[in-house]
């Protein structure tokens, strides 16, 4: 039987990188079997629904070379893959376990419920649920009579559908993550499945779906854990128990410090972005931050995602995509939380961008040239400037700043070096050595190096009181690639003329 698994996000609002990490785990494992993966879009809760959410979503995936088989926007053999557009196939369902006993109409208003609740609690500090012990003593079709039940359901009045929970039942599933997993139901309480709007919950149509999808495994997040065992209840009650998908839940992600679901404060707070892509709020028009416009890869992304609850069980870090898809496995996923580490994240970029082709690099460069208004010679220039600093940059946003001085004579010179090692007498050792590479070839920057050797040479003077003030005033800088490299690429002209004009008093 062929693998089929599922990324199922509601359109509640930007992806969360959890939400990532879980299509990415199903994705590996799809891929590494040959099997298929599927987006769906679980938009039952219309109250919840974000415009634009889902949008995000598929690009957000398409960004980090997660595709999917099959799903909104792209359709397949078992669609539509949206739920509201399936709305009309839940119902039977819902009538279904009713009339075989195993769920009821419930009429309940909110406020009644509410109310119920304020009682309870006040009489025995105790929580209520709608449960085996409360549910004979609420308004629902296993108190009233079936004359009543009928009548109210003509009329159109409001009601849900929740399950009757079977008492005291153990209820086991086999998690590939967690193991063995035995819940009681006498500590679940008779959750909505249908609603009078027509539309199910997220837990009735996740059955359904899972199985009219013919989904062989459920790979989700952690949250999930407490409903799987209702889920596995719906599934025995509709009778498909004997073609149940295996269940995977995943740790959760934690924030960097202390304990926690890792949450869009955390990012705000120490301030790294929590979603792949930046996402405006359509109604409050508050912008969060991606890694994208952060200035991640998307392999370094992905990368970096994978170990966030995997490990491949040796001390290889570095895996792209295909070297994911081949070592992947679930056995291999940790039970407990991933600490988000952003240092880790910032490493793995670092990583990607030094290994990058010069040539991509430079096309990079050259955008964000452009977008600067700045002025650049050659591609061939541009791309051999973005090698000289492909070992410096952790952030894609980190091309133009460290290389400005390829393209533009500094106007502002770095003042900790200015303090350091600008002496009264650095000015005419500067001009020395000018004369000195007005009549060097520029051609190659090895004979740059030893024309400059051979005047500290005659002149007695330490590498580091030179270089470092030849470094300022050609490029602005305290530190950079290597200073001959660098006279070299920018030329003749450009680096007497540095030489000659700097204004130090920035
Ligand atoms: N719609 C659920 C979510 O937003 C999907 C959970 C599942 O994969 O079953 O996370």
């Amino acid at each position: 039987m062929s693998v089929r698994v599922r990324f199922a996000p509601s359109p509640t609002g930007p992806l969360h990188i959890g939400g990532v990490r879980t299509a990415l785990y199903n994705y590996l494992f799809a891929k590494q079997l040959g099997g298929t993966f599927i987006l769906r879009i679980e938009d039952t809760d219309q109250g919840r629904f974000v415009p634009g959410a889902e949008q995000y979503i598929i690009e957000a995936l398409s960004w980090c070379g997660i595709y999917f088989d099959e799903g909104v926007s792209i359709g397949g053999p078992y669609g539509p893959y949206r739920q509201s557009e399936r709305k009309e196939s839940y119902k039977p369902f819902a009538e279904q376990l009713v009339k075989d006993g195993h769920a009821y109409y419930a009429f309940d208003t909110a406020e009644e419920l509410e109310l119920r609740r304020t009682e309870e609690h006040k009489i025995s500090k105790g929580m209520f649920q709608y449960d085996g012990k409360t549910r004979l003593t609420l308004r629902n079709s296993l108190t009233l009579s079936e004359e009543e039940v009928r009548t109210r359901l003509e009329k159109g009045e409001q009601y849900v559908i929740r399950i009757k929970m079977p008492e005291n039942q153990e209820v086991r599933l086999t998690d590939l993550i967690r193991g063995e997993v035995v819940v009681n139901t006498t500590t679940l309480d008779d959750k909505v499945l249908f609603k009078s709007d027509g539309m199910p919950t997220y837990h009735l149509a996740n059955v359904v779906d899972d199985h009219e999808m013919k989904i062989t495994h459920v790979i989700r997040g952690e949250e999930w854990l407490p409903s799987a065992p209702l889920h596995v209840l719906l599934y025995r009650f509709l009778g498909w128990e004997n073609v149940m998908p295996a269940f995977a839940h995943l740790p959760l992600l934690l924030k960097p410090d202390g304990n926690g679901k890792l949450s869009k404060r955390d990012g705000d707070r120490l301030g790294f972005p929590v979603f792949p892509l930046r996402w405006t709020d359509p109604v409050t028009g508050e912008v969060s931050s991606g890694y994208r416009e952060a200035g991640y890869l998307p392999d370094a992304f992905i990368n970096f995602l994978a170990f966030l609850g995997w490990n491949p069980g040796t001390e290889q870090e570095i895996f792209d995509i295909e070297d994911l898809i081949q070592s992947f496995s679930l056995e291999r996923v940790n039970k407990a939380g991933a600490k988000f580490d952003l240092e880790k994240a910032r490493w793995f970029n670092q990583h990607y961008l030094k290994t990058k082709d010069d040539i991509i690099l430079g096309l990079l460069l050259r955008k964000q040239l452009d977008e600067a208004g700045i002025a650049w010679p050659a591609i061939e220039y541009v791309d051999h400037a973005a090698h000289l600093i492909k070992e410096r940059i952790v952030l894609i946003g980190d091309l133009l700043p460290q290389s400005l001085f390829f393209f533009l004579d500094p106007v502002t010179f770095d003042a900790e070096t200015i303090k350091k090692r600008w002496k009264p007498e650095t000015a005419e050792i500067i001009e020395n050595l000018r004369l000195v590479f007005e009549s060097t070839d520029f051609s190659h920057s090895d004979e740059l190096e030893t024309a400059f050797k051979n005047y500290l040479e005659t002149k007695n003077l330490g590498t580091a009181a030179v270089l470092s003030p030849l470094r300022l005033v050609v490029t602005g800088m305290g530190g950079g690639p290597g200073m001959f490299d660098i006279m070299h690429h920018i030329g003749k002209d450009a680096t007497l003329r540095r030489m000659k004009h700097y204004k130090l008093d920035n």
